[in-house]
């Protein structure tokens, strides 16, 4: 998804701890601090020019920038790789993001055109998104992800491919504390679980929606909305599976 830019600065708010080793860096757009078993981990990176205040907020836990090792870019969109450069800059950290998404992160093409989801809501956020572009830094993607396998630094995190929203979008399942799902825009949790506001495919998100709803989760954490923290793989499936 795309925002006007100059919301960034006040996209960020405090973080939060969810569970032992996971924090929340809520916003716009919500980033996650995770510590996995290759180190501190970022997943997603926010919007353009939001990267101070992401450091701000890692700092206030007492992990340093340079203690993040790895940084997962869940998808190619604005508000989640906007942060990415700046923040490998001051990190460090090594990059990961699907094959398929690749070339837009690394700035070699455009982005995919987008459809608003159904509903006048999502058809006046989503046309407006589509028509702002904020300039986004290129980064560089050091390791592809690979689908149904662990992350390379993580045995215990498989990572999913989870196309519709986005061609290259994943989903990350971490075998903890009954299953913690990181969704990122797969769907929503705007008042109960919904569309993104913007997909590429909307048929192709259902069906990774479905495909999602097959495993077993306690938590799920969304790019966009509050995260769920018990019941979760209940509610995707009474929302996404057909009855
Ligand atoms: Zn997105
Ligand atoms: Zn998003």
């Amino acid at each position: 998804m795309r925002f006007p830019p100059g919301k960034s600065d006040v996209a960020q708010a405090t973080m939060r701890k969810l569970i032992d080793g996971l924090y929340i860096i809520p916003g716009l757009v919500n980033m996650y601090l995770a510590e996995m078993a290759g180190g501190w981990t970022l997943i997603d990176t926010g919007f353009p020019k939001s990267a101070g205040k992401t450091i701000e907020s890692i700092r206030s836990v007492g992990v340093a920038p340079e203690d993040i090792r790895h940084m997962v870019l869940t998808h190619c969109h604005v508000d989640h790789v906007g942060g990415a450069a700046a923040l490998k800059l001051a990190s460090g950290a090594t990059t990961y993001a699907h094959h398929d998404d690749v070339a837009i992160i690394q700035g070699e093409r455009g982005f995919r055109p987008v459809k608003p989801s159904p509903g006048l809501r999502n058809r006046i956020i989503g046309t407006l998104i589509t028509k702002i572009v904020p300039k986004v830094e290129p980064t560089h993607v050091d390791v592809i992800l690979e689908p149904g396998q662990a992350l390379p630094f993580a045995d215990d995190v498989s990572v999913i491919h989870i196309p519709g929203h986005c061609q290259g979008q994943v989903a990350l399942l971490w075998a903890r504390d009954g299953g913690v799902l990181i969704a990122a825009d797969a769907c929503v949790n705007r008042k109960g679980l919904q569309y993104a506001v913007v997909n590429e495919d909307i048929a192709e998100a259902g069906r990774s929606l479905e495909k999602l709803s097959k495993l077993d989760f306690e938590i799920a954490c969304f790019g966009h909305g509050d995260p769920i923290l018990s019941g979760a793989s209940g509610e995707f499936r009474r929302t996404w599976l057909p009855a």
